[in-house]
């Protein structure tokens, strides 16, 4: 299966190198290539029902063979000829670039199918459609349709995709694909890769291809199954190896985090004192923490975070604190020294706006180990900073990175160890099984005296209202913030953008100060406008969700959400979680497209309902399974391609619990039916997964 794709007929080297810059290489990545749409060739069309753009099957003859020579590059050199279908009606048919060997079945039955396009004289054609001999060919019930350069041709690739189900049922052991142990499959009664592969290139008579289209099949099951169950077999052996790894022992006397308990301007809750002993007995223990944080937006995480560093620094060691902005890096670093400046601790900001000597400076510095607590962006792993004894790694945000940047991080330091803090709200649970390699505490605990954030949902055209609450706030000294998805939307988009919304907002909110912030603004333009709406030298923000990640600014009582049915539930909570963080009540308005059907109300209606993070996930998994609580950047760190992290929930625990069982027969994968498995681990830690040291 690791072949060279290039060895299948009909693959020469051109269309190698292009099928190479698919990352299509061998047979195995061709039947990994799944078709993305399946032309029904039971179908039968006339031409007097057909419409432009279909996809059209019709059965006929062919008549008035026009062949062109083939020119490159000369799209006037089409060739032509006319199809006459079973009720005597016509239609032209048009080839481009058509081999001048190609033989036509001219004069007999054929099947023909393909694009129905408006040809230059106003008339129907069929365009560029492939031929099927009736009387010769066997025509499959259901031909696929595969994404592909424009040099290979769908014919040629569906040829070698035959080659490779060959090969998978001459069942040798190169033969194999997949991770999963067939013997583990048969056993659990699930598709083996290869019978899934069969079923979705070659699809049955049965199938359905609604189903099949939308990747809703046994096999896309199957599949999924399998690349989970890799994952997990990854996360399964991490585990075990950092178990072994030493970490930095932080058991020095408590002095520091003694008197920082003592001082705290609030009593801790429950949950945060928990977490603190928890992270506290893994930091005194020999072996390396791995630990994640998870808690809602506003539960306190960030106490946590100082209490572990000073648990670092009175036992000599060093701690990094990344977080995903340069704000958010400034933020933690301002209320640090607030929270434990006193202790009379050194602490560093390093973000890429500070420069030239004081950056040098900076870094010798921290190189010595002059600083206890260095903060930071991704800036601290990605550029040579070298840091004497890191004993302790935090990751703020973590959803916000790939989930595996802490491998990075820890090459700072090889004895540090890591704790990864996120707001993304998972049951703990849930959280156990995805991040199998780390342990898990929870913040399930509000701080006392919040003023829950009154959630209501607007129909689109009902802006005035909410303009003018908004205008009460701004009177009362408040701050607003509207957040839409795109940038610069065209026709019916344009409500739905910053630049326009900005634009409108300069009108119906004259007098007030109005900014934008969205991604393609340059990194300084971004921060400036994020730092003048804290300050308070505008009133309003307009931004996209870059505004999402846990910024605090007090005076913030507004949040306004516009086509809100476009997010996933967990990404409005998280953009909710904006604001509420002062003593003033605040609202948030979630402005529902006119489009937008029932469903999506009843969504936002768990939003409005609920006000903790843990409900919202709770209800949401509820309503919908968990497709939804994830933004598809939680995702994109991971190098799954037919597994939904989330959506496949259940499946992910069943992947879980057969990689366990199989590292119980063969922990070292070391037997014959491992073999898939060694190739899966290996091509997942080839993708830059890294899990560190695993190998
Ligand atoms: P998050 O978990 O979202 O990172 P933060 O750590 O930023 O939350 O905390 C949000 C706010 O709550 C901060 O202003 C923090 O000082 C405050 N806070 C944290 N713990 C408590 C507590 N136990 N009681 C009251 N306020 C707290
Ligand atoms: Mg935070």
């Amino acid at each position: 299966m690791q072949n060279s794709i290039s060895t299948a007929a009909g693959i020469g080297p051109k269309r190698a190198t292009a099928l190479h810059e698919r990352n299509i290489d061998t047979f195995a990545d061709a039947l990994l290539h799944l078709p993305y749409r399946y032309i029904d060739l039971r179908l039968r069309h006339n031409v007097a029902n057909l419409r432009p753009e279909m996809d059209a099957v019709i059965e006929g003859r062919l008549e008035g063979l026009n062949l062109r020579p083939r020119r490159y590059g000369n799209f006037n050199s089409a060739s032509s000829a006319r199809l006459v279908d079973s009720t005597n009606r016509r239609i032209k048919v048009v080839w481009f670039n058509l081999p001048s060997y190609t033989q036509f079945p001219v004069g007999e039955q054929v099947l023909l199918c393909g694009k129905v396009t408006v040809g230059n004289d106003g008339a129907l054609q069929l365009t560029h459609p492939e031929v099927h001999r009736l009387a010769g060919d066997a025509v499959p019930p259901i031909r696929p349709i595969y994404s592909l350069p424009k040099e290979v041709p769908q014919r040629s690739f569906f040829s070698a995709v035959s080659e490779g189900l060959a090969k998978l049922r001459s069942g040798s052991s190169e033969a194999s694909i997949g991770a999963m142990p067939v013997e583990l499959s048969r056993e659990g009664g699930v598709l083996s890769v290869a019978d899934a592969l069969r079923y979705l290139h070659t699809p049955p008579l049965d199938a359905s291809i609604e189903q099949l289209e939308s990747a809703n099949t046994p096999a896309h099951q199957a599949l999924a199954l399998d690349e989970m169950f890799a994952f997990q077999l990854a996360l399964c052996r991490d585990r075990a190896r950092t178990r072994q790894r030493a970490g930095a022992v932080m058991a020095g006397p408590a002095r520091l985090t003694e008197s920082f308990m003592g001082s705290l301007p609030f009593v801790p809750t429950g949950a945060q004192l928990r977490a603190i002993d928890e992270i506290g007995s893994d930091l005194a223990a020999p072996a390396q923490m791995n630990r994640l944080l998870i808690g809602d937006v506003g539960s306190g995480k960030t106490l946590i975070a100082f209490w572990a560093a000073l648990r670092a620094a009175e036992s000599g060691y060093q701690t990094a604190i990344m977080a995903p902005t340069e704000l958010l890096a400034e933020q933690h670093y301002r209320s640090f020294a607030r929270l434990c400046g006193r202790l009379g601790l050194m602490s560093a900001l390093l973000t890429g706006r500070v420069t030239g000597n004081e950056r040098a400076r900076n870094l010798r510095a921290i190189e010595r180990g002059d600083f206890s607590v260095v903060f930071g962006t991704q800036a601290l792993i990605q550029e040579g900073v070298r840091m004497r004894n890191l004993g302790l790694a935090v990751i703020d945000e973590q959803h916000r990175f790939g989930v595996f940047d802490r491998a990075r991080l820890i090459a700072l330091g090889s004895e540090a160890n890591v704790m990864l803090m996120t707001a993304t709200p998972i049951p703990r649970s849930l959280a156990q099984t995805l991040f199998r390699n780390l342990e898990v505490s929870a913040l399930d605990e509000m701080p006392p005296g919040r003023t829950p954030i009154a959630t209501q949902i607007f129909r689109d055209g009902t802006m005035a209202e909410v303009d003018a609450m908004v205008r009460t706030e701004i009177a009362k000294g408040n701050r607003a913030y509207y957040v839409l998805p795109l940038i610069d939307g065209e026709n019916d988009d344009e409500r739905a953008s910053v630049l326009s919304m900005a634009k409108r907002l300069g009108v119906s909110l004259k007098g007030c100060r109005v900014g934008v912030l969205h991604g393609r603004m340059r990194a300084a333009d971004k921060d400036r406008a994020m730092r003048e709406f804290r300050d308070g030298a505008l009133d309003v923000l307009v931004s996209t969700t870059v505004v999402e990640v846990g910024i605090d600014v007090p005076e913030a009582t507004v949040m306004v959400i516009v086509a809100a049915e476009r997010y996933g539930l967990a990404q409005l909570h998280q953009l909710r979680g904006r604001v509420g963080r002062g003593a003033a009540p605040s609202r948030c308005c979630l402005i529902v497209s006119n489009g937008a059907g029932g469903v999506a109300l009843e969504r936002l209606a768990v939003l409005a309902r609920n006000a903790s993070g843990a409900d919202v996930a709770q209800a949401d998994l509820r309503l919908r399974g968990p497709g939804d609580l994830f933004g598809a950047r939680q995702t994109g760190a991971l190098p799954l391609r037919f597994a939904h992290f989330i959506r496949d929930w259940r499946m992910i625990e069943t992947a879980g619990e057969l990689a366990e069982q199989w590292l119980d027969r063969d922990p070292k994968l070391e037997s014959d039916a491992s073999a898939g498995a060694r190739e899966a681990l290996a091509r997942i830690l080839d993708s830059g997964f890294s899990l560190g040291d695993i190998g």
